[in-house]
């Protein structure tokens, strides 16, 4: 089992859960007592743990949750724990590459219909000779039959899935609830492994707080991410990374402060005790702070906010 590192902030304060037996393949229980299985699929990588999780609800009739990445190899898996039952709805929390793709042959495979997050789009358009550094993530071919809005509800099996809107890590990202059992499922939005990655234009910090704070807001106690283990403390640990986000907010501010006015100058600084490797993923959350603190007026910039632009403190 190997073991990558979080794509960001190992110097966080958030106590992240890195345990975790991923059993690719394989269908895992999820649940205690709700017939909840999660299955793995073989794409591990720094930006998904072990691979992406997909959930198979039911015991009869089956509601899927994010179908995974285009991969043979998982298609097989689903259709396994599957084992001939009917699907009544695949539904995806976003799309993003190794969420969505897999809807398509598993529509086929199945016949069910595929509901929720609607076709992939940013949050803003490029600015001129901006460039999309995660354009290759976006599944721009996802057509869902429905798009699913905040507060819709889907039947099924164990009662109800609510749809909860969390735009931040994608403009399009939602999250859904079995109210019944205090059970969200919360695609990328939180994960118990990592904080995740909101990179503009794709991503967006101040909708992605605002996410955060919705679901603070709700009385879920587990929450089954797509990727890595269950988050069974979930208030705390959202609040936790709520917190970790405004100290971070606040940390840059400080960096302009002393004169820093890059954001490779930033990501040195306040990223001094962490892998290098990770300084690609760090600079896009420094970006996505910094377009934030642009936004309300703490900070500023010549122009539309750039990840190689310069900034300074305002007043
Ligand atoms: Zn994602």
């Amino acid at each position: 089992m190997s073991t990558n590192p979080a794509p960001d902030l190992s110097t966080s304060p958030v106590a992240l859960q890195t345990g975790f037996d991923a059993s690719h393949g394989a269908p895992v229980p999820a649940h205690e007592t709700l017939p909840i299985l999660r299955v793995t699929a073989n794409n591990p990588g720094p930006f998904t743990f072990h691979g992406t999780n997909s959930y198979v609800l039911g015991d009869e009739r089956l509601t899927i949750i994010d179908p995974g990445p285009a991969d043979d190899a998982h298609l097989d898996a689903l259709l396994k724990a599957i084992a001939g039952r009917s699907v009544d709805a695949i539904l995806v929390t976003h799309t993003h590459a190794d969420h969505s793709p897999l809807a398509r042959a598993l529509q086929q495979a199945t016949g069910a219909p595929v509901l929720g997050c609607g076709p992939h789009a940013p949050f803003r358009d490029l600015a001129d000779g901006e460039v999309n550094l995660l354009d290759a993530s976006g599944d721009r071919a996802h057509a869902p039959d429905t798009v699913l809005g905040d507060g819709a509800m889907i039947p099924t099996e164990l009662g109800p899935l609510s749809v909860v809107a969390t735009p931040g890590h994608t403009a399009n990202h939602l999250c859904f609830a079995l109210d019944a059992h205090g059970v969200l499922f919360s695609g990328d939005h939180v994960m118990g492994w990592s904080t995740t990655i909101v990179a503009p234009p794709d991503g967006a910090m101040a909708p992605y707080m605002a996410s955060l704070d919705r679901l603070i807001a709700r009385g879920d106690t587990l929450y089954l991410p797509g990727h890595g283990g269950a988050v069974d403390d979930p208030q705390r640990f959202t609040r936790g990374l709520r917190s970790h986000r405004r100290m971070r907010a606040n940390a840059i501010l400080e960096r302009l402060k002393a004169g820093d006015e890059t954001v490779p100058a930033i990501v040195q600084a306040i990223y001094a005790g962490v892998d290098a490797r990770l300084h690609g993923a760090a600079a896009l959350s420094v970006f996505a702070h910094l377009e934030e603190l642009v936004a309300c007026g703490d900070a500023a910039t010549d122009g539309p906010p750039l990840l190689r632009g310069r900034y300074r403190m305002t007043g």
